[in-house]
C-alpha cells in the first residue's frame, strides 16, 4: 500500500484578492475597526453587513474568536454566574469553556448514534437542571432535527444559542444553521469554513441582545459605526450597564474574510464532493458505521466521522497507528489520554463530573478525519483505500 503524503492540517492559500485587500488595509495604516476615514464604513463593518446578508440575519457582530462569540452570546442572553447551561456531551473544548467563562455550569446532554443531541435526554435535563439556555453545538457539522428541537425548546421556554463552528453554510429544510434561535455563533479560525487565523461572528435578529453583545465586545460607545447593528435608541437603555470586554475584530482579518465569504458556497460544494466520495467508499467497508444524515439536512463536509462500534480500546489504538504509518491522520475520541484538542467530557475536570453512558459508549468507537480542500478527489480515493486496507489487516490479525 503506497503511503499517503498529504498534510491533514494544510488549508488552501488565502485568495489573491484577499491578500490584495489586506495589503490595502496595511498601507492605509487604519487597522482598528473604529479608525475610519470620515463616514466610510470600516472593513469590519462591511464584513458584518455582508455576513448578516449571507445569513439572512438582521444583525451581525464580528469579534475575536468563535469561543469569544459564544461567551458574549451567553452573557448578552442574561446567563449569570452559578446558572446551569445545557450543551452537548460531545463537543470541542471552547464550548464548555465559554460556559465556564461566564461562571455558569455546563449540564451535558447525551448524543445519539448520529452524533447529534439526544432530544429525550435534553427533555429530561431541562426539567432536572432548571436551565434556561441551551448552547447547542452542531459538533462536526451534524444537525439534529431542528424542527423538533425548536418545538421542544419553545414548549419549555428555553433559549437557543447555536454553536455553528462546523455548520457555517449548512441548512435544515433549506434554512441556514445559526438562524433557529436567539443567536448563531461562528468561527473564522483556520480550521473552519472561512480562514482569518482567528475570528468570530455572532448573528441575531434580537435588537437588545445584539446591542448588549456589541457593547460587551468593546465598542467604546462607537456602536453607530457598526455595519449591521440595531438602531441607536436600543443602546440608550443598556449602554452604561454593560461592561466593555474587549474582543473586537480588526480590519486586516475582515479584509481577508470578505473575498472568502463570496466564495463560501463554491467551497462548500468542493468539500461535499470530497466528503461524499469518502463516505461512499467508507460505507462499503465491512464493520464501518457512518452516522445517518437526515434528508432535511444540507451539511458541509469539512470533516468526516465514522464508527467502529466493535473496536476495543487496544484495537482502536492499533487502527489509528496503522493509518498513521500510512500517512492517514485519524482522531479517536475514545482515548483516555486526549491527544491534541479535547472533545471528551472526561477531559474537562473543571466542570462537575457527569454520567453520560450513551455518549461514552459512542465515543469509544468514534473516529474523525479532517478534509482540507488541498486534498484532491484522487487523494480521497487513496485515503479510503488505506482505511479499508488497515481494517482488513486488523480482522486478519484477529482471525490469526
Ligand atoms: C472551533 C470550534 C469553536 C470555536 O473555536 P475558536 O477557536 O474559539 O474560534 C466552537 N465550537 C466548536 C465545536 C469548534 O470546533
Amino acid at each position: 500500500m503506497t503511503p499517503f503524503r498529504g498534510n491533514f492540517t494544510q488549508q488552501e492559500a488565502i485568495p489573491e484578492a484577499a491578500i490584495a485587500a489586506a495589503g490595502e488595509v496595511m498601507r492605509g495604516g487604519r487597522l482598528h475597526r473604529y479608525n475610519t476615514d470620515g463616514d466610510e464604513p470600516s472593513v469590519v463593518s462591511r464584513l458584518e453587513r455582508a455576513y448578516a446578508d449571507y445569513q439572512g440575519a438582521s444583525y451581525c457582530l464580528a469579534c475575536a474568536s468563535g469561543g469569544y462569540a459564544m461567551s458574549l452570546a451567553l452573557r448578552a442572553a442574561g446567563v449569570a454566574p452559578g446558572d446551569n447551561v445545557l450543551t452537548n456531551g460531545f463537543t470541542l473544548a471552547p464550548v464548555p469553556g465559554a460556559i465556564a467563562s461566564v461562571g455558569a455550569n455546563p449540564v451535558l446532554v447525551d448524543i445519539t448514534d448520529d452524533l447529534v443531541i439526544d432530544l429525550d435526554d435534553l427533555r429530561s435535563k431541562i426539567t432536572s437542571s432548571g436551565a434556561r439556555v441551551l448552547l447547542l453545538s452542531n459538533m462536526r457539522g451534524h444537525l439534529c432535527d431542528m424542527d423538533a428541537l425548536v418545538a421542544l425548546l419553545d414548549a419549555s421556554g428555553v433559549l437557543l444559542l447555536e454553536d455553528c463552528a462546523h455548520t457555517m453554510g449548512a441548512r435544515w429544510n433549506g434554512r441556514l444553521s445559526g438562524s433557529f434561535g436567539l443567536a448563531g455563533c461562528f468561527s473564522t479560525q483556520t480550521y473552519k469554513h472561512l480562514n482569518s487565523g482567528e475570528g468570530g461572528l455572532l448573528t441575531s435578529d434580537n435588537a437588545e441582545f445584539m446591542a448588549r453583545a456589541i457593547v460587551l465586545s468593546g465598542s467604546y460607545m462607537l456602536y453607530e459605526r457598526h455595519g449591521a447593528a440595531p438602531p441607536r435608541e436600543i443602546f440608550d437603555t443598556i449602554r452604561l450597564e454593560t461592561p466593555n470586554m474587549s474582543g473586537r475584530m480588526d480590519n486586516l482579518r475582515a479584509a481577508i474574510l470578505l473575498p472568502q465569504l463570496a466564495a463560501l458556497d463554491e467551497n462548500i460544494a468542493r468539500w461535499n464532493a470530497r466528503y461524499d466520495l469518502l463516505a461512499s467508499h467508507l460505507a462499503d467497508i465491512p464493520g464501518v458505521v457512518l452516522p445517518n444524515r437526515h434528508r432535511s439536512e444540507f451539511y458541509v463536509g469539512s470533516s468526516i466521522q465514522f464508527r467502529l462500534p466493535w473496536a476495543e480500546p487496544g484495537a482502536a489504538r492499533a487502527f489509528v497507528d496503522a493509518n498513521k504509518a500510512l500517512g492517514v491522520e485519524l482522531k479517536w475520541f475514545g482515548d483516555d489520554n486526549p491527544v491534541g484538542y479535547t472533545s471528551n467530557h472526561h477531559s474537562w475536570t473543571y466542570i462537575e463530573p457527569q454520567q453520560l453512558a450513551k455518549t461514552d459508549r459512542l465515543l469509544a468507537g468514534l473516529f474523525d478525519m479532517r478534509i482540507p480542500l488541498t486534498f484532491t478527489l484522487g487523494d480521497c480515493e487513496h485515503i479510503a483505500r488505506i482505511i479499508a486496507h488497515t481494517l482488513s489487516q486488523m480482522s486478519m490479525d484477529g482471525a490469526a
